[in-house]
């Protein structure tokens, strides 16, 4: 039987990151587990086709969420990736950074390392920034 150091269930946003740095080690073997197919099809790699996408049963496990009393007793449709890239692969493309308060609020709750002035350099690493003007955030 193969075995390996890592097994790293599902291909989505989180699943190919932690993936892509655990085999930047040559030494490190990893096996991942995706249960959509390959993000063959073409409306994966159009910017708009997200909309197709978006009740395409073949690459999304296309939810509905149970009633609740947070939505006025309604069912509400919850799509989800099921495809190599997972959400990423049917997402709409837009970017950006998450709200300052959520993650002060998140550390103060006991994430330690998850407060704003934590997460910015990440934030920071990430993004290309254009023009003149204040460089802190
Ligand atoms: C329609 C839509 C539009 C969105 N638009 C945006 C946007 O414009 N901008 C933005 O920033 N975010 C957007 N998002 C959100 C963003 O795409 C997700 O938050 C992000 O991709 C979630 O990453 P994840 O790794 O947590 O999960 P996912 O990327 O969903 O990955 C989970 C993976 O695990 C797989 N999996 C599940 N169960 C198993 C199992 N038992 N065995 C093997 N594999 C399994 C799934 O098939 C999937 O591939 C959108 C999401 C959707 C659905």
């Amino acid at each position: 039987m193969e075995t390996f150091d890592y097994v790293i269930i599902g291909a989505g946003s989180a699943g190919s990151v932690l993936t892509n740095r655990l085999s930047e080690d040559a030494a490190v073997t990893v096996c991942v587990l995706e249960a959509g197919p390959s993000d063959w099809h073409p409306y994966i790699h159009l910017p708009a086709g997200f909309i197709k996408t978006f009740h395409m049963k073949s690459v999304n496990w296309a939810y509905q969420q149970e009633v609740g009393p947070y939505t006025g007793g309604r069912s509400i449709y919850a799509p989800r990736g099921k495809t190599l890239g997972g959400s990423s692969s049917i997402n709409g493309h837009i970017y950006n950074r998450g709200q300052r308060q959520d993650f002060d609020t998140w550390a103060q709750l006991g994430n330690r390392g998850w407060g704003y002035p934590d997460v910015l350099p990440y934030f920071r690493r990430m993004e290309r920034r254009i023009g003149e003007g204040d460089d802190t955030y």
